[in-house]
């Protein structure tokens, strides 16, 4: 029988980007369906020879694929994910963070936490101006837009999982904009009655994911609010280097128009082409990105499988074990062929 086969954007970076790229294309071989990569350079040099043009071909071949696997780029003159973001019109990022059996941490309660972030706006959109000597300014924007989108997708994601929502902000004290924020929300809620859904003060929720991490699994919140909510959750999971997110741009039926995944962790020049990259939060990625294509039996393979060996300690050596990329993602490979 043919294989399945999907066109996916493959944006190569730098550092140990090539290493993870090879590490992908090595695991897709050992999946049922075929991926047909389309490969981008967005390497510093590219970037720095080509300019825009650059950005416009990746552009295109992220929309007629729909589906992009990013891999990490140097940021030098601009970042190429807010680029990326900005030219796609992803508007929403959705940061999975949970334990993972086998990772030391600090924290040791069980975290299973979905962060749905509204990628634009908040208090990033404007880095400010002073105001003479001795004040600043910056406007904190909120857009009805973006925040009907991220709240779709959590609902939607949540109907799908069987989660709850929470949303959070500052709506007692920043009443025009995180009120707009918990009311579009509201709308949204009303409309899945069937999604458990409560509101939490952020700084609350904070403590409050601390103390009793089992009682919070979707989390919607507005740009910065997600941004130190991530940062805290990794930390808490031990995972800062491993995690992997989807950054997402909608049509006007809120359907997901374009996808982006990539890994958390950067180009780790000081280990950059000597196979000692750990591929696990590429592999995460492309597990997310394989469940967008509805291929929802291997995205969830290929994560476990990942997690699985990791607990076994079949691990890289930034986890304390003596894996080579490549002997990493062998291993991963056999395990998802004897699995599927
Ligand atoms: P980094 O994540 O590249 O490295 C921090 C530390 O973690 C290093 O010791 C590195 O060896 C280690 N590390 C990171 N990924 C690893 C992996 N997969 N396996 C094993 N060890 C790993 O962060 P940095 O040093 O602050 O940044 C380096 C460059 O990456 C900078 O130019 C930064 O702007 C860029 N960056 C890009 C992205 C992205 O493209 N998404 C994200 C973060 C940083």
């Amino acid at each position: 029988m043919m294989r399945p086969c999907y066109p996916v954007a493959e944006l190569l970076g730098d550092g140990i980007g090539p290493e993870l790229s090879r590490a992908v294309r090595g695991l897709a071989d050992a999946l049922p369906i075929r991926l047909e990569f389309r490969p981008v350079d967005l390497s510093l040099e590219g970037r720095r020879s080509r300019g825009a043009a650059i950005y416009d071909e990746a552009v295109e071949v992220i929309e007629s694929c729909r589906v992009a696997l990013k891999h990490p780029t140097v940021t030098a003159e601009e970042s190429p994910n807010a680029v990326l973001r900005r030219r796609l019109n992803l508007s929403v990022i959705h940061r999975p963070v949970s334990t993972i059996p086998g990772v030391p941490t600090n924290f040791t309660r069980p975290l299973d936490l979905d962060i749905v972030r509204i990628a634009t706006g908040g208090t990033y959109d404007d880095p400010g101006r002073p105001i003479g000597e001795d004040g600043a300014v910056s406007l904190r924007i909120v857009e009805r837009q973006p925040v009907r989108e991220a709240a779709r997708y959590a609902f939607n994601f949540a109907r799908k999982t069987g989660r709850r929502v929470t949303s959070s902000s500052k709506y007692t004290i920043q009443r025009a904009t995180d009120g707009l924020f918990e009311r579009v929300v509201k709308e949204v809620a009303q409309l899945a009655p069937e999604v458990p859904h409560n509101v939490e003060l952020f700084d609350a929720l904070l403590a409050k994911i601390i103390l009793t991490p089992e009682r919070y699994q979707i989390i919607l919140v507005l740009n910065e609010y997600g941004d130190f909510l991530s940062d805290m959750a990794c930390g808490l999971a031990g995972s800062l280097g491993i995690g992997a997110s989807a950054n997402l741009g909608f049509d006007s039926q809120a359907v997901v128009r374009v996808a982006l995944f990539d890994a958390a962790h950067g180009t780790a020049p000081d280990i950059a082409g000597q196979n000692k990259a750990n591929p696990t939060a590429i592999f995460l990625a492309l597990a997310m990105l394989l469940n967008q294509l509805g291929e929802l039996t291997i995205g969830e393979a290929l994560k476990q499988t990942t997690l699985d060996l990791l607990l076994e300690g079949v691990r890289t050596r930034d986890l304390g074990g003596s894996e080579t990329t490549e002997t990493f993602t062998r291993a991963v490979a056999d395990e998802l062929r004897r699995r599927l």
